[in-house]
């Protein structure tokens, strides 16, 4: 008898999070993703792949699998998962964590330029054609497509494809993560002079930022959507040691 957990994830700490359960004899862990990406990185669960139909198909599927804990470590800008989790778990009546990545801050030097949406980073980058360097999903991409004055650089995991209608638009795909020095030869390699950006938190993605700051370049980054009031932690270790808590002894 083991205590099933479901984790919600898409993130590096989910999928670590999963590796210190994984040799967990007390716990069956599965991943869940949403299939974002073409070809996910292989994780150390077995994963499940794809949305659950809204808050009332995934209190079913906690339900049927007999979830005796839900962990929300969805990505802070997955918002909708977020607060289909909560809703979830209050159907189903099943316990829930979150995880949640503290947003990068503020430091002297940085230029930021916060929005509060993409349409507004859109507005933000102005009527003069400036060189953009792009870090957004594919969806967030499309709004650029009313600002074709800039050159674009975009970046992205899987290919974009069908390619944005913009006359001036690169593409380059990598997976993270990506380091200061690294970062810092893209921006100067591609003479770029703003960036727009989610505060998704973490040291993965951080090395554009603090490249940023080195070298002067404005960042536009769009804030965070509003996530709902849950018991949350930041940390692997902290939702690692607050599960014995809330699981009963086997
Ligand atoms: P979202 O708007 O919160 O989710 C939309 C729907 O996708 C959810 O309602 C759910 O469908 C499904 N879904 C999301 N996460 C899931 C998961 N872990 N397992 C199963 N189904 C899941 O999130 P999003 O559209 O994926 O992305 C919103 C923002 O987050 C974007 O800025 C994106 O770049 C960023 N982001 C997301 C991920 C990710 O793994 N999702 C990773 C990195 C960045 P149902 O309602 O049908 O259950």
């Amino acid at each position: 008898m083991k205590h099933s957990i479901l984790i919600l994830g898409g993130t590096a700490e989910a999928r670590q999070l999963a590796g210190q359960m994984a040799g967990d004899r007390r716990y069956a862990v599965e991943l869940s993703l949403a299939g974002r990406t073409r070809s996910p990185v292989e994780q150390p669960v077995p994963v499940r792949i794809g949305g659950f139909g809204g808050a009332e198909g995934l209190a079913d599927y906690l339900r049927r699998r007999d979830v005796k804990l839900l962990i929300d470590a969805t990505h802070p800008y997955a918002a909708r998962m977020s607060h289909n989790a909560v809703e979830a778990a209050r159907l189903a009546e099943v316990p829930m964590i979150a995880l949640r990545r503290e947003p990068w801050q503020r430091q002297e030097g940085d230029l930021w330029h916060d929005v509060g949406s993409v349409p507004q980073a859109v507005s933000a980058l102005g009527d003069r054609p400036r060189r953009v360097f792009l870090t957004l999903g594919r969806q967030e991409l499309l709004p650029f497509e009313a600002a074709p004055q800039h050159h674009y650089l975009i970046r992205s995991v899987d290919p974009i494809e069908p390619a944005l209608d913009l006359p001036q638009a690169r593409y380059l795909t990598d997976r993270g993560p990506f380091v200061e020095a690294d970062e810092r030869s893209l921006l100067q390699g591609n003479e770029i002079e703003v960036i727009v950006a989610k505060n998704s938190g973490g040291p993965a993605s951080y090395g554009k930022i603090a490249a940023a700051r080195a070298l002067g370049i404005e960042v536009v980054l769009i804030q965070r959507p509003e996530l709902p009031e849950v018991a949350s932690v930041d940390s692997v270790e902290e939702v690692l040691s607050r599960i014995d808590h809330i699981l009963p002894p086997l």
